[in-house]
């Protein structure tokens, strides 16, 4: 289901951050309590703040849990700002999900990472090309997109979690995937219900892509959505990158 308008004005999609991670992902800093976050997203003039805490298969976090003890937090804290309490899930392989369906269900937000290769517990293709590796991206998102599971996709195709690969090699994985496949891919989230993240990191830095990437759903009439990966306060508001992230859609990289 969508949580956004769809629009591709990005002064609009910055005032929206659907990928932060609170003190329930060991990754974050402790400062990310979920009052903090609310209220720096207030200060930041924010319309949506999503908390999508790390669910990863093997890890010890009970997503459930944590889901509802925020829902509780959240009675207490006014705020103009529409918080929603979701989660990473993870779709960690062809078909294969970390969470039963009730709990993905159950959240606000059930956003996925289909490309956590870094972790043990990810499946790998057979054949570890860059192009061996789109097509298994593909693979997982096209079996993703048979259950109405996803809301959202996190950072969409981002290698930058492919460390076993150069910089070369992972700006191959994304020139490996054809217009073809990418704007079938797109096309088939967009009919499930789900948006595509903008993921601000990948975004500008991979700008060859991200102009294939936003052309292409723009054409198609995809819902994008901006996120951060917020781990820090400071990183919580995309507001400042509406600049730098509409050169990146058309290839260029500023300063
Ligand atoms: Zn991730
Ligand atoms: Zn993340």
């Amino acid at each position: 289901m969508f949580v956004l308008e769809r629009t591709y004005d990005f002064k609009e999609l910055t005032r929206h951050n659907v990928h932060t991670h609170s003190v329930l992902s060991l990754c974050a800093k402790r400062e990310m309590t979920l009052e903090a976050m609310i209220r720096r997203a207030e200060a930041e003039g924010l319309k949506t703040l999503a908390v999508t805490d790390h669910s990863d298969p093997g890890d010890d976090i009970d997503t459930y849990a944590g889901f509802l003890a925020y829902k509780e937090q959240l009675k207490r804290i006014e705020t103009p700002v529409r918080v929603l309490i979701g989660a990473e899930l993870s779709a960690y392989g062809v078909g294969k999900f970390g969470e039963p369906y009730e709990v993905d269900k159950a959240l606000d937000f059930a956003s996925y990472s289909h490309i956590h290769y870094h972790l043990d517990s990810w499946e790998h293709p057979e054949d570890r090309s860059p192009r061996g590796y789109a097509a298994h991206e593909l693979a997982v998102l096209n079996a993703l997109f048979e259950t109405d599971r996803a809301d959202n996709i996190a950072h969409p195709f981002s290698p930058t979690k492919m460390h076993f690969f150069s910089e070369e090699q992972k700006a191959e994985t994304l020139a490996a995937l054809t217009d073809n496949e990418l704007g079938d891919i797109l096309e088939k989230g967009e009919r499930a219900g789900c948006s595509w993240e903008i993921h601000t990191p990948t975004f500008l830095q991979f700008t060859a892509f991200s102009r294939r990437f936003f052309h292409l759903g723009r054409e198609i009439g995809v819902h994008f959505c901006v996120g951060t990966d917020a781990h820090t306060l400071s990183a919580l508001s995309p507001a400042g990158l509406a600049e730098r992230l509409a050169a990146a859609a058309e290839g260029k990289r500023l300063p």
